[in-house]
């Protein structure tokens, strides 16, 4: 008997993980409906957390209740009718001592409800207050009746509000939650990061973090809770970001232990490359290209994330990647999102590594018939060294021979399991290729600590020499006559200029079609320029031979949709005029601006607006006026939109936090990060427990 005491005093039972039928109250039934939400264990309810709270502390007077509001009242119903307006309707008019009526609007509705809101009967009412059509209204208000002559009573907390489903009212769901909250440990059965990494912060015990935030006391600040800026709040959020963060290191840890090509050689390449270049590296160019250097020379997978601004000269890193590849034997493929921004690599790699004798291929979605056909096999055969191309190379039927290297750019466009599914075409037994991620939007360091914990990240966080920076102004798409001074007096000097129609809609054709309207207007009103146009609907040779009569000077102005949006280089160009920029997300008005101010003239951004400007909208341009630090923009951008955005579909099912939000909590990540050291270093059992805990079934695409 010794040892089984022994053994229970080592291992307690965990409460946290016991079913949830074990709790009183909690039938099949029941349990059956909370696994619908994802609850399954005592410790899930715990960790169900609320959206938001309301106020039933008090009862307002219906004279004080202004639209919008969500109020608790009390009166005495005055008249009842049961209608057929379209469909079944029940109103109810409750009248208060001051002698204000409400109206309360009923649409589902049982003949039991209808009975007991008998005239003179007495209410408590809950809701959402709406201007009606004769007044103030409440649709579908929580409503209980109170008895005649006994004093009110309201709640003496706020009450949360918990995500529910169909079946589990609010009452009944916030009830088995107060009953499993009465099976909270005290011990580290709930606290799970030990002493000895410390407290982190300061904040408070988990214990007390939850307790809290289910049961906030009666002398809370409201508005701190509501914005999530409460000491309880910050601890959950902490504990939510160090578990997102341990997820993707064990991702990263278990991809790093598998095997990957050794891509070591002489070098020749690389030299013969950078000798071809017309320039010299930055230093940050050549720091990034190391730091690739030494990761492919290693047996086990790279995964570098790239990152630089706009024009930092991401591509010819990739390249000398490309050829250490390709010197030891192996392919590379490049993928980018946009076909512009494919055939725009295509162009520099073959310029690049053709006159070195190397076979660089293109495979993308137009590419069909014999060339496709002649194109896969030689990547099947290993005749072809380099494939560039669109989503069309993660597609069947693409195989490599001995694919060494992936290269992704704007890997933010992609999901994770894009760039593994391209990854998983090198896959050899235990190898897989090594992976390079190169991002040209900026991402704030919070959010890169966070979101790309599974990557190493490189900064090139220097331009290339000779760049001036852009001057930006705003002006009102009213005075574009003004604009269009400016630009007959930039052609006059010799620039160029480019003219932006934005998105209208997700319509190429709406975007082609304003653009061609645009370019009727710059041709009549500049008759003495060169107008070009170019616009997604155009064919690939077409669009080309336009951006040829650009890059050689024969065309003073072009008229582009976004999709010059990425990869367009012409150092002449000194002048873009956006319209419409109002529409646009700082991140994209950066990418844009990023095509001027690429030589040595000073270039001039202007962002051409329509009024009335929206608040936000007003924010957007003045930042882009104050600053050309695409960081600093993107801090901003993750502030004015937030992260989901911001990281576009890469956050599917990891950014998704139940409390944490990294524009709000962002300052937590330095800590979030040494307490992750500590933890996989001493307390590696506890960090799958953390894991279990926040993440659940939804940790398999760890193994991903
Ligand atoms: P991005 O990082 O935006 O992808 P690119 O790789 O397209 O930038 O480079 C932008 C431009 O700068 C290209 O014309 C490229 O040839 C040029 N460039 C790259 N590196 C240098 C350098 N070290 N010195 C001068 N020009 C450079
Ligand atoms: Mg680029």
């Amino acid at each position: 008997m010794a040892s089984r005491a022994s053994v229970s005093s080592v291992a307690p039972v965990d409460p946290g993980r016991a079913s949830l039928t074990t709790l009183g109250g909690v039938g099949p039934a029941l349990a059956q409906t909370l696994a619908k939400l994802g609850l399954r264990e005592v410790q899930d309810l715990w960790f169900h957390l609320p959206l938001r709270y309301e106020d039933r502390t008090t009862v307002v007077a219906i004279g004080d209740l202004r639209p919008g509001d969500r109020a608790q009242v009390e009166g005495v119903v005055e008249f009842v009718e049961r209608g057929f307006r379209f469909r079944p309707q029940l109103k109810v008019i409750v009248g208060d001592e001051a002698g204000r009526a409400l109206l309360l609007r009923f649409f589902h509705f049982r003949k039991a409800q209808v009975d007991q809101l008998q005239k003179g009967t007495r209410l408590l009412c809950f809701g959402e207050v709406r201007q009606g059509p004769q007044g103030l209204e409440m649709v579908h208000p929580q409503y209980q009746r109170v008895e005649g002559d006994v004093p009110l009573v309201v709640e003496e907390r706020l009450t949360p509000v918990y995500p529910t489903t169909e079946g589990l009212g609010p009452r009944r769901l916030a009830s088995v939650i107060a009953r499993a909250l009465a099976h909270l440990p005290v011990d580290d059965r709930l606290e799970l990061i030990p002493d000895d990494v410390g407290r982190p912060l300061g904040l408070a015990s988990l214990r007390d973090a939850l307790l809290y935030v289910h049961r906030p006391p009666p002398d809370v600040d409201l508005r701190q809770l509501e914005q999530g800026r409460h000491p309880a709040q910050q601890r959950l959020a902490f504990e939510e970001l160090l578990t997102q963060h341990l997820t993707l290191r064990r991702m990263r840890a278990a991809v790093k232990k598998r095997s990957a090509p050794v891509l070591k050689s002489a070098g020749t390449l690389r030299e013969r490359l950078l000798g071809s270049l017309p320039f010299a590296l930055t230093k940050a160019q050549a720091r990034v290209s190391a730091e690739v250097a030494r990761d492919v020379a290693r047996a086990h997978p790279m995964l570098r994330l790239v990152q630089g601004d706009v024009g930092s000269g991401k591509t010819v890193v990739a390249a000398l990647a490309a050829v250490a590849a390709v010197e030891s034997g192996y392919q590379v493929a490049l993928m980018a999102p946009t076909e512009l921004l494919a055939e725009q690599h295509l162009r520099n790699f073959r310029a690049w590594l053709e006159p070195l004798g190397l076979d660089v291929e293109w495979l993308a979605g137009k590419v069909q018939g014999r060339a496709r056909k002649s194109a896969l096999a030689r990547v099947a055969d290993g005749a072809a060294h380099v494939v560039v191309g669109t989503h069309a190379l993660m597609q069947e039927g693409v195989a490599f021979a001995r694919l060494g290297l992936v290269i992704v750019d704007e890997q933010h466009r992609f999901g994770v399991h894009q760039r593994l599914a391209l990854r998983d075409k090198g896959a050899e037994g235990d190898s897989i290729p090594h992976q390079l991620v190169l991002t040209a939007t900026p991402i704030p360091r919070t959010l890169a600590m966070s979101a790309y914990a599974d990557l190493d990240v490189s900064s090139i966080d220097e331009l290339p020499p000779g760049r001036t920076p852009v001057q930006t102004v705003a002006i009102s798409s009213e005075r574009r006559y003004d604009v269009m001074e400016r630009i007959h007096a930039a052609c006059m000097e010799g620039r160029q200029v480019y003219w932006v129609c934005t998105l209208i809609e997700e319509s190429e054709q709406l975007n082609a079609q304003a653009a061609e309207v645009a370019h009727a207007e710059l041709t009549a009103g500049l008759p003495d320029l060169a107008v070009g146009l170019i616009h997604g609907r155009m064919k690939p040779k077409e669009k080309q031979s336009v951006m040829d009569a650009f890059k050689q000077g024969e065309l003073a102005v072009l008229v582009a949709t976004t999709v010059i949006e990425v990869g367009v280089d012409v150092p002449n160009a000194s002048l873009m005029v956006i319209e419409n920029s109002e529409r646009l997300g700082l991140a994209q008005l950066h990418q844009l601006r990023g095509r001027v101010g690429r030589g040595s003239i000073a270039s001039t951004c202007v962002l051409l607006y329509q009024t009335p400007l929206s608040r936000l909208a007003k924010e957007r341009l003045q930042v882009m006026r104050q600053t050309n630090d695409g960081f600093r923009i993107a801090e901003k951008d993750l502030e004015l939109r937030g992260p989901g955005e911001v990281l576009g579909t890469r956050q599917t099912g990891q950014l998704q936090f139940r409390i944490a939000d990294l524009a709000r909590d962002g300052h937590l990540m330095p800590e979030v990060q040494r307490v992750a050291e500590a933890m996989m270093r001493d307390h590696p059992a506890r960090c799958e427990r953390l894991i279990a805990r926040w993440v659940g079934d939804a940790a398999r695409y760890v193994d991903a």
